[in-house]
């Protein structure tokens, strides 16, 4: 049996195809892709749902990817964590009792952030969703658990890093944020970066990263590359929420992480 492949008639297209797109590809400052085994079974993973905390991926792939070390996420903080806790409790009581937008009239609590307070990174998203107002914790809903997931594929998990959002009250019906709600809002999200002084921030989505580094370039144009907000360096990138519903996403979502977790590799002091 011939088990050949003829492609010849539209190798000429396959081929002007290719280019075009390679070319593209570079207009939006790609240096190279990804393909290799590691990383395309790492985000398979992301497609099965989550045991919290325990996802793994075996020992062989894992070597293979970039990864924070020991020495690394233990290296010293600039402050205590007793200090850095005791400020953001000081912070969580005045949130409780904002009123400073009318969502605090739909609210059923507040979603201050989850994590640890001297994480060396903070996820910042949009807004808390059905399932955040109803527990009073960040992504913890459908796009909460895909979240996990990469976080887990980054050898990390939740307790090592720090979550929150730009809104801490539910939008009525999960509308995206008003201009007003995030321009009184966004204070508390600084306050919160400034006591953690994380050494790299991941905005997650076009709301959260526009609002944080106020600009309006779309999050597809942004995502891949580091920004500055005061020193520290953030990388936008799509919201877990949207690679619900473009799964051919998380090939991008991971390209991101694995700069990040090579930033965190480079920039933290051992
Ligand atoms: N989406 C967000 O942006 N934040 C959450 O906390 C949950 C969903």
């Amino acid at each position: 049996m011939n088990t050949d492949i003829h492609i010849q008639q539209s190798d000429t297209t396959i081929y002007e195809d290719i280019n075009c797109f390679l070319k593209y590809l570079k207009q939006m400052g790609a240096t190279g892709a990804d393909i290799n085994h590691a990383s395309l079974k790492c985000i398979q993973q992301w497609e099965k749902p989550t045991v919290v905390h325990k996802q793994k991926i075996s020992t062989r792939d894992a070597k293979q990817l970039p990864r924070p070390n020991e020495s690394t996420l233990n290296a010293p903080r600039p402050q205590t964590f007793k200090q850095s806790n005791d400020t953001l409790t000081m912070l969580l009581k005045t949130v409780k009792s904002c009123t400073k937008c009318n969502l605090h009239k739909t609210r059923t609590q507040i979603v201050f952030g989850a994590g640890d307070p001297k994480s060396h990174i903070v996820f910042v998203g949009e807004a808390p969703g059905f399932d955040e107002d109803q527990v009073g914790k960040p992504f913890v809903g459908a796009a909460g658990q895909l979240l996990t997931r990469i976080i887990n594929a980054m050898h990390l998990n939740r307790d090592m890093v720090y979550i929150c959002n730009i809104l801490k009250c539910r939008p009525p019906g999960n509308r995206k944020p008003e201009p007003d709600e995030m321009e009184q809002c966004i204070g508390y999200l600084k306050t919160q970066l400034d006591i953690i002084k994380p050494d790299i921030i991941c905005t997650l989505g076009s709301t959260a990263s526009q609002a944080l580094l106020s600009v309006d370039t779309s999050i597809t144009r942004m995502r891949g590359r580091f920004y500055d907000y005061k020193g520290i360096p953030v990388m936008p990138t799509f919201h877990p929420s949207y690679l619900l519903r473009n799964v051919s996403k998380k090939k991008e979502v991971w390209h991101d992480m694995q700069l990040v977790m090579k930033k965190m590799q480079d920039s933290i002091p051992k």
